[in-house]
C-alpha cells in the first residue's frame, strides 16, 4: 500500500515566449514510514516537484494520489483539509511567526485544526520536548539559534501527527554539523512516529541518511540507492 504516489507528472512554465519544461514524466511513490531523499542541483525542479506532491502547485500533466485519492480531483476545501490533517511542511527558512513564542508557533496548527487551547498547549510542549527544546518554550524565533529555529519548525510540522512530511532543503541555511544533527532528529522522529519523509536537498551527505535516494536531472527522476547502507 502506497501512501503518496505521483504518476507521470510533467510541469512546464510559460514565461512570455519561453516555455521551460521542469519535470518530464516523473513517477514515484512513498510507502508509510519511508524516508526518501530527492537530490538535484539548484534549478533542477526539486521545489516544483515537492509543491506538486503537497498539492500546493498543479502539474501540467499527471496525477498525485494520497492513499489512492487523487489530489487534483478534489475540491479546494477538501485538499486543504487533507493537507492540514495528513501533511507537514518544513522549509529552508523556517517560516515561524516572529511575534509568537516557540510554544505558540507549535500549538498553532492544532488550534487552527480546532483543538481546545489547553490540550493544544500540552501537545505542543510534548513535541518541543521531543526535539530537545523544553527549555526554550517562551523564546521567540529571533531569540533562538538557526538550529533551534529549525527544530521548532520540525515540531510544528509534526505536532499534528501527519502521515507524511515534505521538507524543502530543511538544513539549507545551517552549518554542516548542525544540519546533520537536524537530519538525525528528523530520521529518529520519522521512525518513532512512523511518519514518511520526502526531503529535497542538494547535499549528498544528508541524503545518505534516508532509506531511499532519488536524483532529479533534466526533468527526470532516477534511483540512486534503495535500502540502507548502514546496518
Ligand atoms: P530547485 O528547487 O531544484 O532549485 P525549482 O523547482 O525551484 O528548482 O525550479 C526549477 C526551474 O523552474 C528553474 O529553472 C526555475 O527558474 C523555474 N521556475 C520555478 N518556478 C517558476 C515559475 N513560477 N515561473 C517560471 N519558472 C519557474
Ligand atoms: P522556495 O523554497 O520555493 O524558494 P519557500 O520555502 O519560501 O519557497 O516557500 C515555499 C512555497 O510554498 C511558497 O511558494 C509558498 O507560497 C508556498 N507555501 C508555503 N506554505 C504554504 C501553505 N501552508 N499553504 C500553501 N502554500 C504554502
Amino acid at each position: 500500500e502506497q501512501l503518496l504516489a505521483c504518476r507521470h507528472i510533467s510541469k512546464h512554465y510559460h514565461d512570455g515566449e519561453n516555455n521551460t519544461q521542469v519535470l518530464n514524466d516523473v513517477s514515484f511513490s512513498v510507502s508509510p514510514g519511508e524516508q526518501v531523499a530527492i537530490l538535484g542541483s539548484s534549478g533542477s525542479g526539486k521545489s516544483t516537484l515537492l509543491h506538486i506532491l503537497g498539492g500546493l502547485d498543479k502539474p501540467s500533466q499527471g496525477e498525485v494520489e494520497f492513499q489512492g485519492q487523487s489530489l487534483f480531483g478534489m475540491k479546494a476545501s477538501e485538499l486543504s483539509r487533507l493537507r492540514n490533517r495528513h501533511m507537514g511542511f518544513i522549509y529552508q527558512f523556517h517560516h515561524l511567526l516572529a511575534e509568537f513564542s516557540a510554544l505558540e508557533n507549535v500549538a498553532m496548527p492544532l488550534l487552527i485544526g480546532g483543538m481546545k487551547e489547553s490540550e493544544a498547549i500540552t501537545q505542543a510542549k510534548s513535541m518541543l520536548e521531543h526535539v530537545g527544546l523544553q527549555h526554550r518554550l517562551s523564546h521567540k524565533p529571533s531569540e533562538l539559534s538557526g538550529g533551534e529555529r529549525q527544530r521548532v519548525a520540525i515540531a510544528r510540522a509534526l505536532v499534528t501527527r501527519p502521515s507524511v512530511v515534505l521538507a524543502d532543503e530543511p538544513t539549507g541555511n545551517l552549518d554542516h554539523k548542525t544540519g546533520l544533527q537536524v537530519y538525525n532528529l528528523l530520521k529518529s522522529l520519522s521512525e518513532q512516529l512512523n511518519t514518511s519523509f520526502v526531503v529535497v536537498t542538494h547535499d549528498n551527505a544528508l541524503a545518505d541518511k534516508m532509506d531511499r535516494v532519488l536524483t532529479l536531472q533534466d526533468g527526470q527522476l532516477s534511483l540512486v540507492r534503495e535500502g540502507s547502507e548502514l546496518s
